[in-house]
């Protein structure tokens, strides 16, 4: 192993199947159910995969607003990650990352030997374009990452500030790649119509979350025609299984069946919200911000305390314990689940209220 990577851990996972898992922002249930396997019957799995990855970006360029012939598809955004910093940075390189964001960003830039520079939100963790500006001037990134909305924050950036940030970053050569795992819940994104009008912008799009397929492993990376071009010379030719792709195609060809299981989640989104909302009020301290994705991010002090306490009643909430962030993120789960949620929020609440 490479001296300057032995200080990296693995992203562990644990698989646990018996578990109310709100975790991971992953959708609370599949849409296996609704695929058509007699035609799988034919997969030809002896071959390499090639035309079923065809009509899978044929499927999803419809299904999200982008032209096919501007979208690659990955093995999860994930790998779009690890593949743009192969492309775009040497070592010594600078990288520009928000604080919090998505922790695959820094990962892949340091993989790489690049230099990687975190400017913090607001303390209401809007952005600070202001600083965002002056460290792109400072720093001359080649790229800069960011998820919007934001992973674990939950908020939308506006489209007039992203457009700031990616015209400051042009002026430097810098890319940015803005990561819309969530856009799903929020909306159409802003910049579906409006590719092709930028040098540097790369955006990323998975079918893992809103789309309720994180299994089949199923990323978009989209980009002007210079870019995809450039990063197709590096791309592994068969990284998208057959399998995958065609499931993945045959569901995204089903906008009413999508647009229903949207609407869903909303509904259990918009329930999660009023459990937290009233958890929230009954605890001395705790924040809870808005947010138009799956899932919600509450600060409190006991933090880690509530996530144990959770976890003994098998329920899985994310936990972060970094000095600038002592907070839980809950991802929409069932009614079934978010009642179990609810009594055991109100069990820890009254026990909490009781300590202090
Ligand atoms: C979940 C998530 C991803 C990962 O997506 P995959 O397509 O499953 O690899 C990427 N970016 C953000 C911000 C995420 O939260």
């Amino acid at each position: 192993m490479r001296k300057s990577l032995q200080g990296l851990s693995p992203y562990k996972v644990k698989p646990e199947f018996d578990m109310i898992r709100l975790d991971n922002n992953e959708a609370f249930m599949s849409l296996l159910s609704s695929v058509d396997f007699s035609k799988l019957q034919d997969t030809l799995i002896n071959r390499y995969p090639a035309e079923s990855s065809e009509a899978l970006v044929e499927a999803f360029g419809r299904f999200a607003g982008f032209p096919p012939e501007n979208i690659l598809p990955g093995n999860g955004s994930d790998e779009w990650i690890s593949l743009i910093c192969q492309y775009a940075l040497e070592p010594g390189d600078q990288v520009l990352v928000l604080d919090p964001d998505f922790s695959m960003y820094e990962k892949g830039a340091l993989i790489m030997g690049a230099e990687v520079t975190k400017i913090s939100l607001n303390d209401d963790f809007s952005l600070p374009l202001e600083m965002v500006k002056a460290e792109i001037s400072n720093k001359n990134p080649k790229l800069m990452f960011l998820s919007n909305p934001n992973n674990p924050t939950g908020q939308l950036y506006g489209e007039e500030e992203i457009e700031e940030v990616i015209r400051a970053l042009e002026e430097q050569g810098g890319i940015l790649v803005l990561d819309e795992a969530y856009m799903d819940f929020a909306g159409e994104s802003p910049f579906a119509g409006k590719i092709l009008d930028y040098e540097n912008l790369i955006i990323l799009r998975t079918a893992s979350k809103a789309l309720g397929m994180a299994a089949l492993r199923l990323g978009f990376l989209i980009a002007n025609d210079r870019i995809i071009e450039g990063i197709s010379c590096i791309k592994p030719p068969y990284n998208v299984n057959t399998v995958s792709a065609q499931i993945g195609a045959e569901l995204m060809g089903k906008s009413n069946l999508l647009d229903q299981f949207l609407l869903l989640q909303l509904e259990q989104i918009a329930e999660l919200e009023e459990i937290v909302e009233e958890f929230v009020g009954r605890v001395d301290g705790a924040v809870l911000y808005p947010s138009s994705t799956n899932f919600y991010l509450i600060k409190l002090e006991g933090a880690k305390d509530l996530t144990d306490f959770l976890y003994e009643r098998k329920i899985k909430i994310r936990l972060f314990t970094d000095e600038t962030l002592q907070a839980v993120r809950i991802s929409a789960g069932t009614k079934e689940e978010h009642e179990k949620l609810r009594e055991a929020l109100l069990e820890w609440s009254e026990q909490y209220a009781k300590c202090i």
